[in-house]
């Protein structure tokens, strides 16, 4: 299976990096210099969070082996995935690029992008607010959006932080394609008023407020290096190692609670159910990148599913029976040699 030529707007780092090409994983930021040698890791281990802590000192150190069923061996690094892990929650990392890049899929196609981003008096951004209210809140800015933009779908992505140190400053960044607008994607200040007043209203009724209007800024991007940029913007890690040392010890326990809580939603034409249809009618592909078998734990020579055996330290992966495919995965010799039959076959 071929990967197909990336979209410009790519950046080379992005997740489209071919097989064979090893990059050593990003070392641990100078995090802890700053911040006199303190690591979040020490503080969950401090307050009680065990598990959370054991799993950030043993990102990436670790293997799962699977294997297929005529007994191919892969080997796969395993990551925490955690926002405040310095290796996950780093720039560019594999989870940074992969938010971008789902993300990529719903917009590339459309020639100009809108983003509004709405935000909350200080008195209630610095709340902790519960998931189900950030839900509440998400579906209010999509429907703001929809009803004065008449915007089709978009997707809305909910920032808890501000800027550095500033501690708990939640806000809510929406996403749409603006159809027709040929580069231009300018709104009349008339709609953004209008905008402001709604999300003002909502929020006036949402928290027994008595606001005359709210601070919602727009922006728009049409050029593929503003949309890369907005689409990592957006997508960026933000409650990195860094800003939760930041944090007071109850809005780390804050964070900590909306574990699983999902930060960007889909709307109309862009949710879940609608999406794929949506970028049918558009021409646009359902993804950026085929994602190669191997990665989807299936063997490439015997096209059969993978099966989980066991988990080990890197070093005790028998190096003389692997071969590296990147950098988070190692797969038998007879598979490589396969591959690389194949790919000769294909020149
Ligand atoms: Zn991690
Ligand atoms: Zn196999």
């Amino acid at each position: 299976m071929k990967t197909p030529p990336s979209p410009l707007v790519l950046p080379e780092s992005s997740l489209c990096s071919t097989h064979y090409q090893v990059t050593e994983p990003p070392g641990i930021p100078g995090t802890s210099e700053i911040l006199g040698k303190k690591r979040f890791e020490d503080w969950l281990f401090s307050a009680g969070y065990t598990e959370d802590g054991e799993k950030l000192a043993s990102c990436s150190l670790t293997v799962e082996h699977w294997t297929c069923d005529n007994g191919h061996d892969f080997y796969f690094r395993k990551y925490c995935g955690r926002e405040y892990c310095p290796i996950c929650g780093a720039k560019d990392s594999y989870y940074h690029n992969r938010r971008v890049m789902r993300a990529a899929d719903h917009f590339i196609w459309a020639v100009t992008w809108g983003n509004l981003t709405f935000t909350m008096p200080k008195e209630v951004s610095e709340r902790r607010l519960e998931k189900t209210q950030l839900r509440k809140l998400q579906d209010l800015a999509w429907q703001v959006t929809q009803r004065i933009l008449k915007v089709e779908g978009a997707g809305v992505t909910v920032h808890l932080l501000g800027r550095e140190g500033q501690g708990l400053h939640a806000h809510f960044e929406v996403l749409f394609h603006r159809i027709g607008c040929f580069n231009k994607g300018i709104i009349s200040k008339p709609k953004l008023k209008a905008i402001k007043k709604v999300w003002a209203l909502l929020l006036n009724k949402e928290f027994s407020l008595d606001l005359k209007t709210t601070d919602v800024r727009y922006s728009f991007a049409a050029t593929g290096p503003r949309k890369w940029h907005k689409l990592s913007y957006i997508h960026r890690p933000i409650c990195t190692e860094e800003a939760m040392l930041r944090l007071n010890d109850e809005d780390k326990k804050y964070i900590l609670s909306l574990k699983g809580y999902h930060r960007t939603r889909w709307f109309g034409v862009l949710s879940n159910s609608q999406v794929k249809e949506f970028l049918k009618k558009h021409w646009a592909p359902a993804t950026l990148r085929e994602t190669p078998l191997i990665e989807k734990r299936i063997c490439p020579m015997c096209k059969t599913k993978l099966r989980y055996q066991d988990r080990m330290f890197i070093d005790q992966i028998p190096k003389t029976q692997v071969v590296r495919y990147n950098n988070d995965i190692w797969m038998d010799r007879a598979v490589d040699a396969f591959l690389r039959q194949e790919e000769q076959g294909e020149t």
